[in-house]
């Protein structure tokens, strides 16, 4: 059985599309950005300067940043955790298993979430000027580090292609939530529910 599960946050604990939209509706409103809300929403999973990157915002980006986190933050108590979240969480850690989040949601933000669960994160990685975001492994490895286990001890939960290449880089094992906002990946583990998580994670074998 694995020792240590990371998740995703948004799209696989957190439904914050409408949040994000909502968010998104302010930037296009207080900035010269003019790409539609689809477009951002497709490269969600990245961290949001990369995501800038992405869509060609190359100017003003820490102030477009600052306007949506801001915004986003003041529609937060709009986003819920999705069906049987708590549940799930609470009987993987009655298996004694331990669970990290590894997400490109900022830290305050990522935190203010995390709160509203009754559930002891080991650890939580959030996006810094250290290490590189999704895809890359960084991450993961830190999230590794301070949990104390190894790659071959450890399972990623993610809903985008870049969560599972992040897992890949970092050497683990993963499993794509099929209710995220992600398309399914060919020939990789998927579940279709939380709730079948801590199953999957029981006859998971090392
Ligand atoms: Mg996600």
């Amino acid at each position: 059985m694995k020792r240590l599960v990371l998740f995703d946050l948004d799209g696989v604990l957190l439904h914050s599309q409408e949040n994000m939209r909502q968010a998104w509706d302010v930037v296009l409103e207080k900035t010269n950005v003019q790409r539609p809300f689809e477009d951002y929403f497709g490269l969600i999973g990245r961290p949001f300067k990369d995501i800038m990157a992405h869509l060609g915002v190359t100017e003003e980006v820490a102030r477009i940043e600052k306007i949506y986190m801001t915004a986003s933050f003041d529609f937060l108590s709009q986003a819920t955790f999705f069906p049987g979240v708590r549940e799930s969480l609470a009987e993987i850690r009655d298996m004694g298993v331990k669970m990290g989040v590894v997400t490109s949601k900022d830290a305050p933000r990522t935190k203010a979430v995390l709160a509203q669960l009754d559930i002891r994160f080991v650890c939580v990685q959030s996006p810094n000027d250290r290490f590189r975001g999704k895809p890359a492994p960084d991450h993961v490895l830190v999230a590794m580090a301070e949990a104390g286990e190894d790659p071959a001890d450890t399972l990623f939960v993610g809903d985008m292609e870049t969560d599972w290449q992040a897992a890949c880089r970092a050497g683990i094992d993963y499993v794509h939530a099929s209710w995220g906002y992600g398309k399914p990946i060919t020939s990789v583990p998927a579940i279709e529910n939380i709730s079948q998580l801590p199953n999957h994670i029981q006859n998971h074998l090392p």
